[in-house]
């Protein structure tokens, strides 16, 4: 359990690698806290895959040293120009929201809003905790929920792989992506190819999963069971 009052007088801002009291870092003595200060509130998040500690406290009659000025203004949501769909990370722990646009409201900039209630969280939104050690990274939320019926995903929110996810799926025993963007992200695809070993391929989609008629979902699953024996095969060599 945190007790905040040892991070009460920290900086505005996010830290990092510290040692979580919960876990103690482990046999090893990771130091994988990530402790974010946003005026009086207080966010936490663990990275060790065994450790569930992260948590939000606010106020709570600290009283923190309010001289610095406090440039970041809340997050309010617009709750009726906009629906929120949940970004939950790889143990279903709720770490977000993305606020995409009403249907009645089409030409609201931007589309979707990411709001990370624990911005130490990799950008990544897991439908359900996968099984296995393979997963299919697609782009959006909606296409990852739908797929998550069939085979284990995850959405990137975006294009952008780096090294923080990397290591974050690694840390949770994800060795093998199978890498669905759409067709004009297929450069950033093959780069991500060559520069990461656990991406071992690569599928272009002319469609995303969620506009995919059902026969061409089906077509697309079926392609993404074979591709995973075909990994497996790799790997058992
Ligand atoms: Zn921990």
């Amino acid at each position: 359990m945190i007790n905040t009052l040892d991070y009460i007088q920290y900086p505005e801002g996010t830290h990092n690698g510290l040692l979580c009291p919960t876990c103690r870092g482990g046999f090893t003595g990771e130091r994988t806290l990530s402790v974010t200060i946003e005026g009086n509130k207080i966010k936490w998040y663990c990275f060790r895959a065994s450790c569930n500690e992260m948590g939000i406290s606010q106020g709570g009659g600290v009283n923190k040293n309010t001289a610095s000025p406090q440039p970041k203004t809340p997050f309010v949501p617009d709750t009726i120009r906009r629906v929120a769909l949940p970004i939950r990370d790889i143990r279903g722990r709720q770490v977000g929201d993305v606020w995409y646009r009403n249907k009645h409201y089409p030409n609201l900039q931007p589309k979707a809003l990411i709001h990370m209630d624990h911005p130490a969280a990799p950008l990544l939104h897991f439908p359900k905790v996968p099984i296995g050690d393979t997963i299919a990274l697609v782009e959006d939320i909606y296409s990852a929920n739908r797929l998550s019926r069939e085979f284990p995903c995850a959405a990137l929110l975006g294009t952008v792989f780096n090294n923080e996810k990397a290591l974050y799926l690694l840390n949770h025993g994800i060795k093998s992506i199978i890498m669905m963007l759409d067709n004009d992200a297929t450069n950033k695809a093959v780069k991500y190819m060559l520069d990461y070993f656990m991406v071992k391929r690569v599928i272009t989609l002319h469609n995303d999963v969620k506009d995919m008629s059902e026969e061409e979902f089906e077509l697309t699953v079926e392609e993404l069971n074979d591709t995973r024996r075909e990994i497996t095969g790799c790997n058992n060599i």
